[in-house]
């Protein structure tokens, strides 16, 4: 199996004919290559999408006709559903019922954006000038780059494609070369669809210089950007070049915090979602537990003995509950955290370390809990990005609040209280762009998704998310045009 690019309506592979493996995390073996692009096929595309964009019919089609395309691809991703789930879980390791979770809202969020294409757009502004009309419209910005990483491949796809193309822009969407696989279903599908040549395109390779590339290019007019700050920054600054339009979606370090007075079953059960969905491979992961001091005696074993209890496997195995990391690199990384929270004193509660029998073959860490853990530690300031929670005691709801916006970042977080007043002045006092009460992770198509500090800029998901697609066009319309009179001598 090769996986090809998708450029100007047709599959094409790299101009070299150059190709990389992609390997299945939970026993590193090949799955199969992909098109490792080289700068031209990036150019190739982006002038495809310039000429679709600037000559062709896609931004002036009706609202009504994008959003039949983008239903059509919606009934397609859930007709190869099955298929899509089986392959998200072979290349990136999650488990089968979370890959079909993603599945299923992939479908969703082009749903909602066809949905979203047709409802009002524009303003009309009272101004102080009865001969004035004042509207805004919303257009499309134009060539969109879109990279993503390789944590929700298709889901990830969906977000920034489902937006982009309800709107009108032509979208060149850059995936990790990490996990190529559900992205080339969902190409063959876009190609069944039968979207003008150029409007939306598949370029495969590296981050650099594919992805920085299509960042720095003056002839793209945005970037989305998922991914970690580093990159994020190296985009930013690439996109600078021209102004671009930015929204990046970062990192991590959320704090889950449960009070004393939290139903303990529930706050125990979220507490482990929080981290272990996904491998602990996800931005908004609830990687800091804030736990009430009186409740450490309790709750602590139970965690322990709970997490020792996680059925670690292979995605594709009936009953597994948390998989293998994305690749060995990863792994390393996530190791060498764990090794350097053993020096800087923190205490191991469960986990700490990889497989001997048959999982040795991948990516897999133990489901690892950390107390004990100060402020200064570099696990509780830095994003693992892995199945690794870390534990902080609280005594008051006011040293909770300070401990849980003591990180550069703000993406997330959650509170657990049967306090309703409580609960509503932890997560307006939290400095984070996605909160939840009493529940971790549940994340809706309909609902703006971002960060606040450097956990990003914009945000993506709701009618948040399809604003950040369209530029805004003041229209004033005089309706009585008289002479101004302001230069006497008009020849
Ligand atoms: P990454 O930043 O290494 O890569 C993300 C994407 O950027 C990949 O497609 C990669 O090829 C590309 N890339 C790498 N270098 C580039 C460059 N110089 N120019 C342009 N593109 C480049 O991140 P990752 O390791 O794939 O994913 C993990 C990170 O993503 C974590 O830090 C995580 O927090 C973050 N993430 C954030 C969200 C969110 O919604 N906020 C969601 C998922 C992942």
């Amino acid at each position: 199996m090769i996986l090809k690019n998708y450029i100007n309506g047709r599959f094409a592979p790299s101009r070299y004919a150059t190709v990389r493996p992609f390997l299945n995390p939970a026993d590193n073996s090949e799955i199969g290559q992909v098109a490792e692009s080289s700068i031209e096929d990036v150019e190739t595309a982006i002038h495809a999408a310039r000429k679709a964009f600037d000559e062709g019919p896609w931004p002036k089609t009706p609202a009504q006709e994008r959003a039949a395309k983008l239903l059509k691809l919606a009934a397609l991703i859930d007709s190869r559903a099955a298929q899509l789930a089986e392959f998200e879980s072979r290349n990136n390791g999650k488990p089968l019922r979370e890959a079909e979770y993603d599945v299923a809202d992939a479908a969703g969020c082009f749903r909602y954006y066809a949905g979203l294409a047709t409802k009002p757009q524009g303003q009309t502004f009272e101004v102080g000038d009865p001969n004035i009309v004042c509207q805004t419209i919303r257009e499309p910005i134009g060539v969109c780059g879109q990279i993503i990483p390789w944590n929700y491949p298709l889901l990830m796809a969906a977000w920034k494609l489902a937006p982009g193309l309800a709107a009108g822009n032509c979208c060149i969407l850059k995936p990790s070369e990490l996990t190529p696989l559900s992205v080339s279903v969902l190409f063959e599908l876009i190609d069944e669809v039968g979207f003008p040549p150029g409007v939306v395109q598949l370029v495969y390779g590296a981050g650099d210089p594919v992805g920085q590339y299509l960042a720095a290019s003056p002839l793209v007019d945005k970037i989305a950007f998922t991914g970690g700050g580093v990159t994020g920054r190296k985009i930013m600054t690439a996109a600078a070049s021209n102004f671009k339009k930015v929204t990046l979606e970062l990192g991590g370090k959320s704090p889950n915090i449960v009070f004393a007075d939290a139903d303990q079953n529930l706050a125990l059960e979220y507490a482990m979602f929080g981290i272990f969905a996904g491998q602990g491979e996800v931005c908004s992961a609830g990687s800091r537990l804030l736990l009430e001091r009186s409740l450490a005696n309790s709750f602590l074993p139970r965690l322990a003995a709970s997490c020792e209890k996680i059925v670690v496997g292979p995605g594709l195995d009936a009953g597994t509950e948390m998989g293998p990391l994305i690749s060995r690199a990863h792994q390393k990384k996530v190791l060498d955290y764990i090794r350097v929270a053993h020096e800087d004193g923190a205490e191991l509660l469960c986990g700490g370390g990889v497989y001997t029998d048959q999982r040795a073959v991948g990516n897999f860490v133990q489901p690892t809990v950390f107390t004990n853990a100060r402020p200064d530690m570099r696990i509780v300031r830095e994003e693992i990005f892995g199945p690794v929670l870390v534990v902080q005691l609280f005594d008051t709801e006011e040293e909770a609040l300070r401990l849980a916006n003591d990180s550069i970042y703000g993406l997330a977080g959650g509170v657990f209280t049967s306090d309703a007043s409580r609960a509503q002045r932890v997560v307006r006092g939290l400095r984070a762009g996605i909160t939840w009460i009493n529940c971790y992770h549940p994340t809706f198509n309909e609902a703006p998704w971002g960060g606040y500090k450097q956990s990003g800029i914009g945000r993506e998901l709701g009618t948040y998310g399809y604003e950040a697609y369209t530029e805004v066009k003041q229209i004033t319309h005089c309706i009585n045009p008289q002479p101004l009179g302001w230069f006497k001598n008009l020849a």
